[in-house]
């Protein structure tokens, strides 16, 4: 038997109505807030996330799905990569097709995206080597910490229209990379005599960007860092002047925060301002729903002109399982078909496919028995359909064209002509 690779799975019918509804929520605060779907390819040049995400980020070190790809004739095969995330792509997309040209000084370009990346993690529940995510983007010249702000609060409007409590906003700011030089050095200097205590991953992150020991999930290093020197004390002015600010707009929007100075992100193209949002709990140790920051140098780091950055992305796996019980039995229980007809004998066989049509045109969702069964069977399975309503039809209704309407929570039933029927599921629909 050929099984899902691991890592991988299945998203089953069953829980497509959560995941359905978190993108439809997600489409409307785009809409609202006036951002444009993009759909950037699944693979890319290896270079571009090797150079975009960077070269020391865990992501490019060891958990890139890249291969060889097969070349021609004249010409060695390339290496392309599975993308792992997404603001790469679309950043390289702004550029390949001036995307910044016709802009008027401070407008910006704001893109989303819904879909999968890959990244070859240890599995675990909420962490997955396949898995989703809808992010957003706003590019361009200003990088007025308005932009920040506003974005924040649409994913607070999202989450609340979900109804996903107990979330925590964490924010910092990580800078300029030309001011971060200097607070490395210290940083380094305050590691260095607990190297031997750290793990292998940070004695790593050590050599090629010490900031990131901040990210690192293990126990032990978590409380050798907790007394590490943390970059807000050695932020350049300008930076600092831009973290006020947001946190002003944050404030006059009523969105609250707690500022962590030892959040950092896991991707090396963030400057200044950097936040995440962790949802409750229940979520255990995969508890990030949503990571985000400024990348006011990724557009040249690309090839391209200087352009402004900002964006965050949210794992939709994680989300679903965010999801209350109550709202997932909600959506679960709308997600049913409206009715599920049930007939009797030849004739009404052919007429119940006539009514199914009938009814599907006035914009209703029918399920239709294909063979015949005992009427206590059938009803049986009309009840584990979770359709609302059965309709019975017999001999005695096609000539009546009067038909049954079963209420299946209420068990209540009436004699009703078609017309009737579609008026009645329609108004509870
Ligand atoms: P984490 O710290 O959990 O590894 P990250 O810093 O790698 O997250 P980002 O690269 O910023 O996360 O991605 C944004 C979001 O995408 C995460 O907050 C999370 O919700 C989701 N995500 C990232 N990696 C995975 C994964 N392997 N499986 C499921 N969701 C993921
Ligand atoms: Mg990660």
């Amino acid at each position: 038997m050929i099984q899902t690779v691991r890592g991988t799975r299945d998203i089953l019918p069953e829980d497509m109505a959560l995941w359905h509804r978190i993108e439809d929520v997600a489409r409307e605060a785009f809409r609202r807030y006036g951002f444009s779907e993009i759909r950037t390819p699944i693979f890319e040049k290896t270079e571009l996330f090797s150079r975009g995400v960077g070269e020391a980020s865990d992501i490019v070190n060891k958990e890139m799905y890249t291969f060889i790809d097969r070349g021609r004739e004249d010409r060695e095969g390339e290496s392309l990569t599975l993308r792992p995330e997404n603001t790469a792509s679309v950043v390289r997309s702004y550029i390949q097709h001036k995307m910044f040209a016709d802009k008027s000084p401070g407008e910006v370009t704001k893109l989303y995206y819904a879909g999968p990346m890959f990244r070859r993690e240890r599995p675990q529940a909420g962490r997955y080597r396949q898995f989703y995510q809808i992010g957003a983007e706003v590019l361009g010249a200003s990088d007025d910490p308005a932009i920040e702000a506003e974005s924040i609060e649409m994913l607070d409007w999202f989450l609340k229209e979900l109804k996903i409590a107990n979330t925590r906003l964490m924010i910092n700011s990580v800078g300029e990379p030309a001011m971060r030089v200097e607070y490395l050095e210290k940083l380094r200097e305050a590691l260095k005599p607990h190297l031997a205590d750290l793990c292998e991953d940070c004695n790593q992150r050590y050599e090629t960007n010490a900031l990131r020991v901040f990210d690192c999930k293990n126990e032990k290093c978590r409380s050798i860092i907790a007394d590490m020197p943390t970059i807000n004390d050695y932020l350049d002015q300008a930076s600092r002047e831009h973290f006020e600010q947001f946190r002003a707009h944050l404030d006059a929007r009523g969105v609250e925060y707690i500022v962590n100075p030892r959040m950092v992100r896991g991707l090396d193209y963030y400057t200044r301002t950097a936040f995440e949002i962790l949802g409750s709990d229940g979520l255990g140790a995969q508890n990030t729903l949503v990571g985000g920051g400024r990348y006011d140098k990724l557009s040249e780091t690309l090839g391209g002109p200087p352009a402004k950055g900002f964006g965050f992305a949210f794992g939709l796996d994680r989300m679903v399982l965010s999801l209350s019980e109550s709202e997932a039995a909600a959506l679960r229980l709308a997600d049913s078909p409206d009715v599920y007809i049930v007939f009797m004998g030849s004739t009404a066989r052919s007429k119940s496919f006539l009514i199914a049509r009938d009814l599907r045109l006035a914009g209703l969702s029918v399920l239709v028995e294909f063979e015949e069964r005992k009427m206590k069977k059938a009803m049986a399975q009309a009840s584990r359909s979770r359709c609302r309503y059965a309709l019975i039809i017999g001999d005695d209704e096609v000539a009546s064209e009067r038909y049954g309407l079963k209420n299946l929570s209420t068990g209540e039933q009436e004699s009703l002509g078609i017309g009737e029927i579609i008026g009645r599921l329609k108004i509870q629909q």
